[in-house]
């Protein structure tokens, strides 16, 4: 199954602050991240409690929830899932007992060996549950730890098992742990707000705790916060670097920053790029909002094409994409955004927005500009077309689902009804990004994969 989530965890060295606010507050700023379960499971040093459920993070947690988690050690989650598995048995933090006792774990991104390590599992005797890699996950370290006198080896090889991406908070009833895959396909980083050290997905969480920000997890590594302190140890697997260019593109928040590159810097250059690479005369730059209003930024300011707000999008909506169904979604862009008809009649328009993955946004959006009166919709995309499926947990669907997988750019021009459409190259991406290619996963983009993908548990990995 696919995860596309947020992580949070919290380890407190003092008196006191309260936990589960704390990370109920931190999960509202990772809520972008997924929309469809929330959860979060604290340590009082001798037991784990655990809150979760299906919804957001607001909907999951009243205040009374919030007031029996207390403890000094907690972590959370919020996820989407994109295979239909939306249960509560499937959200996380995932919580279960192994032969020294209590563990809690989440996970963000998508292992691609699952079936291999099903198998292997259930061969000795484990029974699943659920269908998330997550309890795989913590049957691998489950397993390790009952060959092994040492958590971290323990870890160690189970990290060595696992293939994909997967960035975890793992809890014991005196540790926090955060691990990142030796690809370091999903981000995750380390703060500290006073006598606190924080983990969390994306820097804008530690910002909103007024966290200071300290540094990322590194690829590889296993961070492990206990009572004697912060300590770290890697795993020696010789991969690639591989951090996932959708982050930038369009997951993580403007006001993220990623290796190094504040997400805004990167697609505002994107922007600025896609005007270089496919300019077009028009009158008004309009960005699809949230997703596209920074690169459409960067064209304007590039172009000298005048910004205006030809959308206004109701704030209350969640992002379309993360319903997982196609007919919500069709609803979903509809009750999303409403034109500003006075601003767009009668205008050529340069439609800016950052990606298109299987059209149909963008399709309704040119739509609704044209009724209202839009002379021409030209459409620029901030970054390439999507060809080919993520497996690292990012739901660029499955490869049939994909417009660009399967149709030219002419077919697919007309589908949008827009009157030219150009997308930015993956070079010009990449400067965006500011980072090495070597050092970047863009399957999704041209299908070049950094680790093998073997399994055989979603159908969509045979849809490449
Ligand atoms: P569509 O082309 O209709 O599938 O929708 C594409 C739009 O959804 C993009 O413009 C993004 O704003 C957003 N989007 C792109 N990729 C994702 C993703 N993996 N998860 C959620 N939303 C996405």
């Amino acid at each position: 199954m696919k995860e596309a989530c947020g992580l949070l965890g919290i380890y407190t060295t003092g008196n006191e602050i309260s936990i589960s606010t704390t990370i109920y507050f931190g999960l509202l700023a990772l809520q972008h991240r997924g929309q469809e379960s929330a959860g979060i499971a604290v340590s009082n040093g001798r037991s784990i409690k655990c809150h979760k459920g299906l919804g957001l993070v607001s909907e999951v947690f009243s205040e009374l929830e919030l007031k029996k988690l207390v403890g000094s050690i907690g972590m959370g989650h919020v996820r989407y899932s994109t295979t239909g598995d939306n249960t509560v048995e499937n959200s996380q933090p995932l919580v279960f007992g192994y032969s020294k006792g209590q563990m809690s774990i989440a996970h963000n991104g998508n292992l691609v060996n699952t079936s291999a390590l099903r198998k292997e599992l259930q061969e000795h005797g484990f029974i699943f549950q659920t269908t998330t890699d997550s309890e795989i996950i913590a049957a691998t370290i489950s397993r390790e730890i009952s060959c092994s006198a040492d958590l971290i080896e323990a870890l160690q090889k189970a990290m060595m098992k696992l293939e994909g991406s997967f960035s975890l908070i793992i809890m014991t009833e005196d540790k926090l742990i955060a691990v990142r895959d030796p690809h370091g396909f999903r981000p995750l980083c380390l703060g500290r707000l006073d006598n606190c050290i924080v983990v969390a997905s994306e820097t804008a969480a530690l910002d909103t705790l007024g966290a200071n920000y300290e540094r990322e997890i590194s690829p590889g590594e296993i961070l492990v916060i206990d009572n004697n302190g912060v300590h770290n140890h890697m795993v020696a697997k010789e991969t690639r670097r591989s951090l996932c260019v959708f982050e930038f593109v369009y997951f993580a928040r403007p006001d993220s920053t990623i290796n190094g590159i504040t997400v805004y810097s990167s697609r505002l250059r994107a922007g600025i790029n896609l005007a270089r690479e496919k300019p077009v005369d028009a009158d008004l730059v309009v960005g699809v909002p949230d997703s596209g209003t920074v690169a459409a930024m960067g064209f304007s300011q590039e172009s000298g094409i005048p910004l205006a707000m030809g959308l206004i999008k109701n704030r209350y909506i969640g992002r379309t994409f993360i319903q997982p169904m196609q007919r919500m979604r069709k609803m979903g862009v509809r009750l999303k955004l409403n034109v500003l008809k006075e601003v767009v009649r009668g205008k050529r328009l340069v439609l800016v927005d950052d990606s298109i993955v299987r059209g149909t946004t963008s399709a309704q959006i040119v739509r609704i500009l044209k009724d209202a009166g839009a002379s021409q919709v030209h459409v620029r995309v901030a970054s390439p077309p999507v060809t080919h499926s993520c497996y690292y947990g990012i739901d660029t669907s499955s490869k049939k689902e994909l417009i660009a997988a399967n149709h030219e750019l002419k077919t697919i021009t007309d589908f949008l009804g827009a009157d030219t459409l150009e997308y930015l190259s993956l070079e010009g991406l990449i400067e965006a990004v500011g980072t090495n290619r070597e050092e970047l996963c863009a399957a999704c983009f041209d299908g070049k994969y950094p680790t093998k993908v073997t399994d055989t548990v979603g159908k969509r990995l045979f849809e490449k």
